[in-house]
């Protein structure tokens, strides 16, 4: 499935990251080299621990908004005198980023930077260097904003607060994603885009107040689940093993450049309905003490769900992991 992966090498940004981890983990399994460039501000030295000893692996710290000349070049410098065949780049994925909002909002400058400045430093590196490579950004279903049509499609322009607390990480995915089709039609590069919808599983920090991981550990902690809001808001949520699977296709598949493509599972739930289950699953029974309503969060979309039949008919491909399954598995991570 994945024959293209085998003896490339590919630069992964926020390789130490949640999402990015597991794609290390897949495409070192595909046979590829990884380049894993994180400077750690929110991804964990753990999640990449026990690849550190792989031949094929290489760990490079540094922050991927600076010049590609001042990490990149030293490091395949430096590789062209051990492995000189692999000292190159085939592919870079760049997934560098904050994702969960109250942390990209501690971060906001960084957060603008790196998905702005950083997308444009490596596509210019490619442009230069590697002009036949494949470049794959991480976008996010964030553009669509607070949308206002139900589910998501690619052509859907969005409903994004251009100023608001949020908008350091959409708008900046936005521009993103503009550079890249600027590389696209002005360099002819080979750019492919991905917005991925709300994913979980293990490797989430229990501290990065994205949703599943706090309630989670609310619930183990038998704390009460903090609902923001009314609780109405809906999200739909992807396993990580699922999405790493599209990813793969998205990148390894002819004939992509220059597409933009939703990756996500459509099953819908409110944020209460999430935390309901959340609480069943761990503690077996639901209270009214057990979940408390706090102020939502400015700009808090109120529906999210992605269309994903453009995915099932380019990359065939769609989720199979079902969301209690996909918790039972976080929640042991978790414990
Ligand atoms: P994460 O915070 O776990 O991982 C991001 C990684 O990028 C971290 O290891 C961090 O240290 C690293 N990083 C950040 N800025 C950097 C910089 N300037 N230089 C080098 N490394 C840097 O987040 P995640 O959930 O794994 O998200 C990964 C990517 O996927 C992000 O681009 C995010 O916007 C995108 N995404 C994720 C989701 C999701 O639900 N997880 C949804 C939509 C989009
Ligand atoms: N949320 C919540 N309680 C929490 C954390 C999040 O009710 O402790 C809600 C949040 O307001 C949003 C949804 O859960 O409506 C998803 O939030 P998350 O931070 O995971 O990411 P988002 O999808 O908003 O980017």
């Amino acid at each position: 499935m994945f024959e293209y992966l085998n003896g490339k090498t590919i630069l992964v940004t926020g390789g130490a990251g949640f999402v990015a981890s597991h794609i290390c983990d897949a495409l070192l399994e595909a046979g590829a080299t990884v380049i894993a460039v994180d400077n750690f501000i929110t991804g964990r030295r753990e999640n990449i621990a026990h690849l550190e000893e792989q031949e094929n692996f290489h760990l490079v710290e540094a922050d991927v908004s600076i010049p590609t000349a001042d990490y990149l070049d030293v490091f395949l410098d430096q590789m062209r005198a051990t492995a000189p065949e692999k000292a190159k780049i085939d592919a870079i994925m760049h997934f560098a980023s904050p994702a969960s909002p109250p942390v990209y909002q501690e971060y906001p400058v960084e957060t603008y930077l790196v998905n702005s400045l950083g997308t444009h430093n490596l596509l210019t590196y490619l442009e230069k260097n590697y002009p036949e490579a494949r470049f794959l950004f991480a976008s996010t279903s964030e553009v669509y904003g607070d949308p206002a049509i139900h589910p998501q499609k690619e052509d859907y322009w969005g409903n994004v607060n251009p100023n608001g607390e949020r908008s350091c990480y959409d708008e900046a995915k936005r521009l993103g994603e503009t550079i890249c089709g600027v590389f696209t039609r002005k360099f002819q590069l080979d750019v492919r885009i991905i917005r991925i919808f709300n994913t979980y599983g293990p490797r989430m920090r229990d501290d990065d107040g994205r949703i599943l991981p706090t309630f989670i550990n609310q619930a183990l902690q038998k704390e009460a689940l903090t609902v923001y809001g009314d609780g109405k808001q809906t999200r739909s949520y992807c396993y990580v093993s699922d999405l790493v699977k599209g990813i793969l296709l998205m990148l390894s598949k002819e004939g992509l450049a220059g597409q933009t493509i939703n990756l996500g599972n459509p099953d819908e739930y409110t944020v209460l309905e999430t935390a309901v289950l959340v609480q069943k699953i761990i503690n077996d029974s639901v209270t009214q003490e057990n979940i408390i309503f706090k102020n939502l969060p400015a700009d808090d979309p109120t529906r999210r769900k992605p269309d994903i039949s453009k995915a099932i008919e380019l990359l065939n491909w769609q989720p199979e992991v079902d969301f209690r399954t996909g918790l039972a598995k976080m929640i042991e991570y978790f414990k």
